[in-house]
């Protein structure tokens, strides 16, 4: 009962902010209406409580999505195990209790700073599209795009997933406690069964539907959750347990090759109608890759984030670049000025990402040239004068390559999770994991989800005839927009963090820096900072806060507002000379935990 009643809330929220969205899609400019099209990965539920100060501590650190993960990373901790170590454990928990935003059968960024060799790595462990798609996948017949919920639900969307071989590299390098002992409080809580939260049950009755069009996926999601919600027990997940048991006698490899991935294959070769091209080749053949990671200099700060395929770093690093000639800490965060340059500069960015931006492995970007302080500093000339920037359009970076691209289309929908960790040695880890959509393609396999990441891709292939930079290729990454951050001062790490929301990520965690770094916010604070967004032009208001109150001023500078849930999922922390301080954003069910 408490699910239907709580879905059938978020669903009228949602679609009233469906609503707005077709409204505001007549007046968008084209690039503006393919951001606009995409609804956000995860719906909204209510607002938790904000805690008054962030959780303070001297040693170690989480912050996760969901109470229990935060506790098993914390409990790892407490064992002499290192930020990796924790942070494998922390994504086998988040798998079974919160398993609609990331899991095994996803991908994910990590961002991981090593104390004692003082260097920043990052690892790429994103899905990748099976060698056997084109870039016509998410085409019909007639060669226009699918829609976007017939292309993520069934097997065409799944990408070959990176969380286990990211999870088992990062282990190998850097991994203290043996890696089957991390496995075992996932798989204590699959077998014992653990309380479904509220966010957890409202969202699942919210795709209660899609979920049903495969028999596994419904079994556990529909018919189990109902009758364990109705009966007050626990939710166990035994099938879960027994891959998550495998996994630690044998390996990651054990799900990239054998059983596990003969069963992912076959779900989803066979889904009915929409069935996918992944193949046990595509399987047995991916790589988790090491990519540099992105830095750029702000104040007296160098944030550093992931390059592609994610856009998030480049992207945030190119909003702070804009942003650094104006004097943000000055106008403070009252200001509607401050909110038009954020706003501006932020729809500048996203106009080079549709342009520029995809697997650099497939396609040449002008990573250097988007973040040249010379390109950016004549880019933020456009910001000066105090009115809204009428149209917006990609820039001319510094490029020694010849071929330009068309700015691409492609959505990302809710089902993401950031967390961050720092152990008693200073490591410190900033991870966005995803498999895209809410319950991802909803085809449900051995106890976990696979992800739609594939419709990350443009789904068109080509704009008056110019190629889109994102478009799908085989063995291709698709673009995403995965922002996991990692600040330093002097050498030194001083904050982590990052969000789930689609391509909302890049502004959420741009805004999140600002409030931090120049408006002095701590991180509690700062997490839970009403949200405004602009990515291409619609300013969006976070409903029923105080971000309402800067409706008239954004209408007088003409920009077109649209108030809505947005559904950040921001974790951070921040490392200081008194200590150490997390922040859990409460539009979700996360928490810090420190000692
Ligand atoms: N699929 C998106 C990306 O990789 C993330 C979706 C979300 O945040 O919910 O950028």
């Amino acid at each position: 009962m408490t699910a239907l009643r709580i879905g059938a809330l978020s669903l009228a929220r949602a679609a009233g902010a469906l609503a707005a969205l077709v409204v505001c899609l007549g007046l968008a400019l084209p690039v503006a209406a393919q951001e606009l099209r995409r609804p956000a990965p995860e719906a909204a539920t209510p607002l938790g409580s904000t805690p008054a100060a962030p959780v303070r501590a001297e040693d170690w650190m989480v912050v996760a999505a969901h109470p229990l993960a935060a506790e098993t990373g914390a409990d790892i901790l407490r064992q002499g195990g290192s930020a990796i170590d924790a942070m494998v454990a922390v994504q086998l928990v988040l798998g079974l209790v919160e398993p609609q935003s990331s899991g095994l059968g996803g991908g994910a960024f990590l961002l991981y700073w090593d104390a004692a060799e003082n260097k920043l790595t990052s690892l790429d462990g994103r899905e990748t599209a099976p060698s056997a798609a084109t870039p016509e996948l998410f085409l019909d017949e007639d060669g226009e795009p699918l829609g976007f919920f017939d292309a993520v639900i069934g097997g065409r969307s799944v990408g070959v997933p990176g969380t286990p071989r990211l999870l088992e590299e990062a282990h190998r390098r850097w991994g203290r406690l043996a890696w089957a002992e991390l496995f075992q409080p996932a798989i204590f809580l699959a077998q014992e069964g653990f309380s479904p939260s509220p966010r957890l049950l409202a969202l699942a009755g919210e795709a209660a539907d899609s979920l049903s069009r495969q028999e596994t996926a419904k079994t556990y999601f529909v018919d189990t959750l109902s009758a364990v919600v109705a009966a007050g027990d626990k939710l166990k997940n035994p099938a879960y347990a027994a891959t998550l048991r495998t996994l630690a006698e044998e390996g990651a490899d054990a799900f990239y090759e054998g059983a596990i991935a003969e069963s992912i294959v076959a779900a989803i070769r066979r889904f009915d109608d929409n069935p996918g091209l992944m193949r046990l080749q595509d399987l047995a053949g991916y790589e988790v890759k090491e990519r540099e990671p992105v830095c750029i200099a702000y104040r007296v700060y160098e944030v550093c984030g992931m390059g592609p395929p994610s856009s998030g770093g480049v992207a945030v690093g190119q909003i702070l670049g804009l942003l650094s000639p104006f004097d943000l800490a000055a106008l403070g965060h009252e200001s509607a000025e401050a909110w038009r340059l954020i706003g501006d500069a932020s729809r500048l960015a996203f106009a080079d990402r549709g342009r520029y931006l995809a697997d650099t492995d497939f396609v040449p970007a002008p990573i250097k040239g988007l973040l040249d302080p010379d390109y950016l500093a004549a880019r933020a000339e456009l910001l000066e004068g105090g009115t809204r920037l009428e149209q917006v359009t990609a820039g001319e970076p510094q490029w020694d390559h010849a071929l330009h691209f068309a700015p691409g289309e492609a959505l990302e929908l809710p089902s993401t999770s950031h967390f961050v960790i720092i152990d008693g040695a200073g490591n410190v880890v900033s991870m966005t994991t995803t498999i895209e959509n809410g319950f991802g393609s909803r085809l449900m396999v051995r106890g976990f989800l696979l992800n739609n990441e594939l419709t990350d891709f443009s789904f068109r292939t080509h704009r008056d005839g110019v190629p889109v930079a994102n478009r799908v290729e085989p063995g291709k990454r698709p673009r995403s927009s995965m922002a996991p951050t990692i600040v330093f001062q002097d050498g030194e790490p001083v904050l982590a963090l990052g969000s789930p929301g689609g391509s909302r990520i890049i502004p959420y965690v741009a805004k999140t820096l600002i409030a931090i770094l120049d408006w002095g916010m701590d991180v509690q604070e700062a997490v839970a900072l009403p949200h405004l967004v602009n990515r291409t032009g619609v300013y969006d208001v976070e409903a029923g806060t105080r971000a309402e109150d800067f409706i008239a001023a954004l209408g007088l500078l003409g920009y077109e507002v649209n108030v809505r849930d947005l559904n950040s999922g921001l974790h951070a922390l921040a490392i200081g000379p008194d200590g150490l301080s997390g922040g859990a954003d409460p539009r979700r069910e996360g928490i810090a935990i420190g000692r």
